[in-house]
């Protein structure tokens, strides 16, 4: 789409108004909205058939939701939050991701008390202050869902089974999951104090920003970019060597369970996924060669993180798991397949209007139509029979209905078969059936 800049800001002057497009943000119109719109629905449709339920949590949260449940030390809220001070003096965040505020309503919804797990999925935009790029927007689209209450290996397979179908609806090839186990309280200790001393050898090596990071949060070195960081993570202590036996059992399950439903994997030990509310399983969905360079691309990921609730004030652990789905990436593939929304139908009939005593009564036709459910277009701002049919005409409508004066003095209406050119008059108060048939 074109970008467009006329009515930004007049630099310079004290009444200068910014009235432009946020930097990072857009106008989602057109296709653009109805693939949003079909991707949005499958999704839903394939986590209803699991069982999943619909939520829907506010765009705005206390800031402390996410600082005490993503963590510092992390991009998203070390740098990337959009935060603001209420009028009241709340501190609230447009939400960075969905994960946080779902636990958030678990406890607060006393949701403990349903039977477990509740599984839930939700979607709509969240927001970063990330740099944009191509692909990388402030505020993009995500489809969360998530099992709480249950610590089970089985659930880790359903979500990521779920996460898999969803994709390969919406036209997604050669998937393939990454994944690790970071362990948990018995074990992470352990593993995360090798690390840091692992680093602590190497920290001449370690770009700036991880030199940073060893102090807040070490276990995000492990899936840096920075190339330097790169080479003395590949001789890193591996988390996997350091799981106590029931994260080891734990993770060897949901690898049996991913074999046992042919979903191919990789065990991938720099996968950390950076923010602190994961435990045990983390992982991503990506399409091979889908990056620009061939490189994999990931299209969604998740993990569980059986230690958020207590994060968030709960007096006990709820064990959960779960994945975002990351939507614009998905909409923009060569690979979508362009899932059309079910409001989106097709029009069968064009509806033309002649003269004022015509017009007047149209929107009374077209509404017997719209309760019929039969999908048809018009242009009611259009006069002449002219235009009008060179509308029907482009857009390739099986049939027009005209509707002139003396069809309105008379109630009826001519329906016109666009092919043949043939036309027939016919009562309103037959209109209807006389279309079933034609159909
Ligand atoms: P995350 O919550 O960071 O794990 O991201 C989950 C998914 O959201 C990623 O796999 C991306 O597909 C997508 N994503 C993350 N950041 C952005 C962004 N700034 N713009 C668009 N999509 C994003």
């Amino acid at each position: 789409m074109k970008k467009t800049k006329q009515h930004a800001s007049s630099k310079g002057s004290s009444k200068s108004k910014n009235l432009a497009l946020p930097k990072g943000m857009r106008d989602i119109i057109g296709d653009q909205y109805y693939s949003f719109q079909g991707f949005f629905e499958k999704a839903q449709e394939v986590a209803v058939y699991y069982g999943f339920k619909p939520i829907e949590t506010p765009m705005l949260e206390h800031v402390d939701v996410f600082t005490s449940g993503i963590g510092e030390g992390t991009d998203i809220v070390d740098k990337e939050m959009y935060t603001l001070k209420t009028k009241g003096g709340d501190h609230l965040a447009l939400r960075p991701e969905h994960t946080a505020p779902l636990m958030r309503s678990y406890i607060e919804q006393g949701m403990q008390n349903m039977p477990q797990p509740v599984m839930f999925y939700q979607y709509g935009p969240v927001f970063r202050h990330d740099n944009p790029q191509r692909g990388r927007y402030r505020q993009f689209w995500q489809f969360d869902l998530d099992s709480l209450g249950s610590d089970k290996s089985i659930v880790d397979a359903l979500v990521i089974k779920v996460g898999m179908s969803i994709l390969e609806e919406a036209g997604a090839q050669n998937l393939s999951v990454d994944i690790n186990s970071i362990g948990d309280k018995e074990c992470r200790g352990a593993y995360i104090k090798e690390l840091t001393s692992y680093y602590r050898k190497h920290i001449n090596g370690l770009a700036h920003i991880d030199r940073d990071r060893l102090k807040t949060n070490p276990l995000r070195i492990l899936d840096s970019k920075e190339e330097k960081t790169k080479e003395i993570n590949e001789n890193a202590p591996d988390s996997i060597s350091f799981l106590c036996a029931s994260c080891k059992k734990h993770f060897k399950e949901v690898l049996e369970y991913l074999e046992e439903m042919g979903i191919s994997y990789n065990i991938n030990k720099n996968l950390v996924r950076g923010l602190s509310y994961y435990t045990r399983t983390v992982f991503e969905i990506v399409e091979q060669e889908g990056g620009e360079d061939g490189s994999p691309l990931a299209l969604s990921g998740g993990g569980r993180y059986d230690y958020l609730a207590r994060q968030l004030g709960s007096k006990k652990d709820v064990p959960a798991v779960g994945f975002s789905i990351g939507v614009d990436r998905i909409i923009s593939s060569p690979w979508y397949k362009k899932l059309s929304p079910r409001i989106m139908r097709k029009p069968k009939i064009y509806f033309i209007q002649l003269g004022s005593e015509a017009k007047l009564k149209s929107l009374n036709i077209i509404d017997i139509l719209r309760k019929a459910h039969i999908p048809i277009a018009q242009s009611l701002s259009k006069d002449s029979l002219g235009s009008q049919l060179a509308v029907a005409e482009k857009l390739g409508v099986p049939y027009s209905l005209i509707f002139g004066v003396k069809e309105a003095l008379e109630d009826s209406v001519i329906v016109r078969d666009m092919a043949s050119r043939s036309q027939e008059t016919v009562k309103l108060s037959k209109l209807l059936e006389y279309l079933k048939e034609i159909k």
